[in-house]
């Protein structure tokens, strides 16, 4: 995909866009909607996925882009847990490890989203991943033992950060970290930070169409818009975002699957069983907004773990946190689940356009139509946020 300079297009049931080439998208740019002013679009191959910056003919600069890319290859080379040289497969051979700045600063913020999260994110899931991964190579489940082994090994706060010193060590052999679930956040949020460095100021930084950094707003002072794919049909989308600059990332257990025997499991596990999550109360995607591309991640893959109510209640506690679930009818229809500083201001090509009740300048896209009312989304919705304070964070289970 080039250079994006059109009109408006959208993504909607049944159609092609621009959009729909990033195939096995989560969340789906509506690359046209970046209105008419010019934009430059480059890609490349990294974390096992694409990279994408994209970024106004005005400011656009390949020098800049370059660098952008560069600072996702140095994280690859340092997280990456199929590269045996890095510093996360280093650390989990030898136990302890001296390490770079970016890998403290990963490991940090993983562990506040762990204990944030009540263990549902957990970057210590390393050797429970790796057994799934190894299943999958050989078409064999991983034997009940293995994985019990595995799991008790995941256990976060065990993990000892020494941020003098610059180490990190683990108390157990086997222990390991695993940031598939925060990594791509991370990567473009300082992909983003090098491209503000050099003076950009708006750009969408984007990996694995799942994981996005928006930086300044497009046409002065608009939104960005950005869809939401239908987690069972990726030539759909279920819903536009209208957004300000921050961060968005979707999970789904649809997203990866991996075949085991001739049966599908999810990529997503669930810290408290070692196995693909099958929430109780399911939750088909999950989309978070926050500050920074590295926390909606996090956040995103805790809510594929988490009940849909328990997941909802501490979004709700965490200010400037906001989320869409997608949940599944039983007839198999997506019905959409939003926070509530989250609102809907109409329709955009028969999709609802559900903006942030705070970005103002975001407001302009019709009157606003509210939240569909099923029972269940109201119980969701039952503590709203408040400008004086929030809910407090829901009592979560250890996991
Ligand atoms: P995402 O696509 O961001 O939801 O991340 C999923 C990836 O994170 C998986 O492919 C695993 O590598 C890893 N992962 C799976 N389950 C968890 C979990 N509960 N907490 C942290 N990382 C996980
Ligand atoms: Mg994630």
């Amino acid at each position: 995909m080039a250079g994006t300079r059109s009109t408006r297009r959208t993504v909607g049931p049944g159609r092609k866009s621009a959009a729909l080439l990033l195939a096995g998208a989560l969340s789906l740019i509506l690359a046209d909607a970046l209105g008419a002013q010019g934009f430059r679009t480059r890609m490349r191959f990294q974390m096992g996925s694409l990279t994408e910056i994209t970024v106004p003919d005005g400011q656009y600069s390949a020098q800049s882009v370059s660098r952008a890319f560069d600072v996702v290859d140095r994280l690859d080379r340092l997280l990456s847990t199929y590269k045996a040289d890095s510093e996360v497969s280093r650390l989990a051979a030898l136990g302890k490890l001296r390490v770079s700045p970016e890998t403290m600063e990963i490991a940090e913020a993983s562990l506040r989203l762990a204990r944030i999260t009540g263990g549902a994110f957990n970057p210590m899931l390393g050797p429970v991943i790796a057994l799934w991964r190894q299943a999958e190579e050989l078409g064999r489940l991983p034997s009940p033992e293995a994985l019990e082994a595995a799991r008790t090994l995941a256990d976060f706060e065990r993990v000892e950060l020494d941020r003098a010193a610059g180490t990190i060590a683990f108390p157990v052999r086997g222990m390991g970290l695993n940031f598939g679930a925060i990594g791509k956040g991370f990567a473009v949020d300082k992909a983003a930070a090098s491209l503000q460095r050099d003076g950009i100021r708006m750009a969408l930084v984007t990996s694995g169409t799942s994981s996005h950094r928006l930086i300044g707003r497009p046409r002065g002072g608009a939104c960005w818009e950005l869809g939401i794919r239908h987690p069972g049909d990726a030539e759909r989308a279920v819903t536009v975002l209208r957004l300000g600059p921050g961060g968005l990332a979707t999970s789904a257990q649809s997203g990866r699957p991996r075949e085991i025997g001739g049966r599908i499991y999810g990529h997503i596990v669930d810290p408290r069983t070692g196995r693909p999550a099958e929430p109780r109360s399911p939750v088909w995607s999950a989309s978070v907004l926050a500050p920074t591309a590295t926390d909606a991640d996090a956040l995103a893959t805790a809510l594929i773990v988490m009940e849909a109510a328990d997941g909802m209640a501490l979004v709700e506690s965490l200010p400037r946190v906001e989320a869409l679930l997608v949940r599944r009818n039983p007839d198999g229809s997506p019905r959409l689940v939003w926070s509530s500083g989250l609102t809907q201001r109409g329709t955009l090509d028969g999709l609802p356009l559900i903006v942030p009740v705070t970005e103002i300048g975001c407001m302009d896209g019709g009157a606003s139509s509210g939240p569909a009312g099923a029972a269940g989304e109201q119980a969701l919705r039952a503590q709203p946020k408040t400008q004086t304070g929030r809910p407090p964070p829901p009592a979560l289970n250890r996991w």
